[in-house]
């Protein structure tokens, strides 16, 4: 590390008091103007949030098994994740599905704090490395920026900010379209968008609502979307402990901080260089506060509306590097680190929420492998309960519901193996070939000798096999004449 001569420290920037960062004190909306830092942690980000973006586009493009790697299909309920289908029959998988990924948010969050927040989640990937680039580029860097919007429109703003906007509309109309693809797959979407836009009215008109929201979110609310609105900021404060990882201010090497420009012209002008107190590392120089995208104040400690973004930590080690000071006056710790008590990775919740996450992939797994490739409901056909026929057996009329879930095309077949001598009369083509997915129907007479029913009903075994191996029972209660009735 070197000292570098010809540094200045810049002016304090003024923090509010006692109000949302993002309010100014008579509670108008306070524009943020965080200035980026280029340091080590903006550039690890970067790599990561381009590489998501790239994935949240690919992912209803990109084709496993011959289905998108994600899409989820609730007008069908089929959910498909990397070429496998969950059904809405699939009630436990999806159940097991839902609180694995409940129990990976509680134990990321309690090791890792908002890691989720500053480097993974859409609204600060688009907003740090889309959309605040772009507008850096048409107006300027952060302290112009300022500047401009303070003094009165010029028809050279009014043509850049018209730019900006129009650029922030096409992003918008490409994220809208992108999450909507995972909803309804880029096929029907696209057959949507070429159609007639009277056969689709809905459509443009959950598109306009979705790239209206989208644009209003990163043109104008920004910020507030993670200090207002979500709601993972509002419970993460219970998930997290003081063990969990946090970008935070080491006030015992910072403090007290002071300008030493102030202190050296102190002591140049004769004053009693005892009185000047002795500073920590922090020279109050406010490029942490400058560069925060929600406009806080790490070194007033922990706060809801911190992102864990690291970008005060890029911006404070420039600092530290010119003023010859080790690095790290803000990292990531942990409070109990910064409290000089010991720390543990292994802790009651982290081993409760582990246990428990192992626990339910291994019952969501051993589910997944052992589920049927075909799935076989049957039901009652309404109507008689069932009918005597001439030759005195008993028929009951049923309806078979079979979905194939093989990955692919198949041919099945049906029939009945109890009670003994019971006959399944298919009503309709008995080949039953269906596509990857597909659900049919069946209607069926299931005949049975009239003996075979104790107190009018008796239990049927239904059998079905598909060509390429593999078969599934089902069973069913079959209706007929009580003992000794006619
Ligand atoms: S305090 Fe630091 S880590 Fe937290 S949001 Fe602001 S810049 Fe990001
Ligand atoms: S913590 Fe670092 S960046 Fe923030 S005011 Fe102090 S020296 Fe400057």
């Amino acid at each position: 590390m070197s000292s570098d001569p010809t540094f200045e420290v810049p002016e304090v920037l003024e923090s509010p008091e006692e109000v949302l960062s993002t309010l100014e004190k008579d509670g108008k909306r306070r524009w943020i103007y965080p200035t980026p830092e280029r340091g080590p942690w903006y550039w690890r980000r970067l790599a990561l949030g381009w590489f998501l973006i790239v994935v949240f586009v690919a992912a209803p493009i990109v084709h496993i098994g011959g289905k998108p790697a994600i899409f989820l299909d609730i007008a069908h309920r089929e959910f498909t994740f990397m070429g496998q289908t969950l059904y809405a029959t699939d009630t436990l998988l999806l159940m097991l599905f839902m609180l694995a990924a409940l129990l990976s948010v509680f134990l990321g969050t309690a090791l890792l704090g908002r890691l989720w927040c500053g480097w993974g989640c859409p609204q600060t990937v688009y907003m740090e490395f889309v959309f605040r680039p772009i507008e850096r580029l048409l107006e300027g860097k952060e302290s112009t920026r300022k500047r401009n919007d303070a003094k009165d429109m010029t028809f050279n703003l009014a043509m850049r900010k018209t730019l900006k906007y129009l650029i922030f509309l096409v992003i918008a109309l490409g994220m809208a379209h992108t999450f909507v693809a995972y909803f309804v797959s880029w096929p029907r979407l696209l057959e949507w968008m070429t159609g007639p836009p009277a056969e689709h009215f809905g459509f443009f008109i959950m598109m306009a609502l979705t790239t209206g929201l989208i644009l209003f979110d990163f043109a104008f609310f920004r910020e507030q979307m993670c200090t207002i609105v979500c709601p993972y900021a509002r419970f993460q404060s219970v998930l997290m402990d003081r063990d969990s990882l946090i970008v935070s201010y080491d006030s015992g090497r910072g403090e007290p901080r002071g300008r030493r420009k102030k202190a050296r012209k102190k002591g140049r002008q004769g004053e009693a260089r005892l009185e000047i107190p002795a500073l920590g590392d922090c020279i109050d120089c406010g490029a942490c506060v400058r560069t925060c995208p929600t406009g806080i104040d790490i070194r007033e400690g922990l706060q809801m509306e911190c992102i864990g973004c690291t970008q005060c930590v890029d911006a404070c080690d420039a600092i530290m590097l010119k003023v010859d000071k080790p690095t790290g006056l803000i990292r990531y710790t942990s409070e109990n680190v910064l409290d000089n008590k010991p720390s543990r990775v292994l802790r009651p919740r982290v081993i409760i929420y582990s246990v428990l996450l192992i626990i339910i992939s291994g019952l969501f797994l051993t589910a997944f492998i052992g589920r049927d490739a075909v799935d076989l409901n049957l039901s009652r056909v309404p109507g008689a309960p069932f009918t005597k026929l001439p030759d005195e057996r008993i028929a009951n009329r049923v309806r078979f519901r079979i979905q194939n879930r093989t990955g692919g095309s198949e041919v099945f077949s049906i029939s009945a193996t109890e009670p003994e001598g019971t006959e399944l009369r298919i009503i309709g083509n008995p080949r039953i070939e269906l596509g990857d997915g597909e659900v049919t129907h069946i209607d069926a007479w299931v005949v049975t000798p009239t003996t075979v029913f104790t107190k009018g009903s008796a239990t049927g075994m239904f059998k079905i096999d598909s060509e390429h191996g593999g078969t599934r029972m089902a069973e069913f209660n079959l209706l007929g004449p009580s003992q000794g009735a006619n």
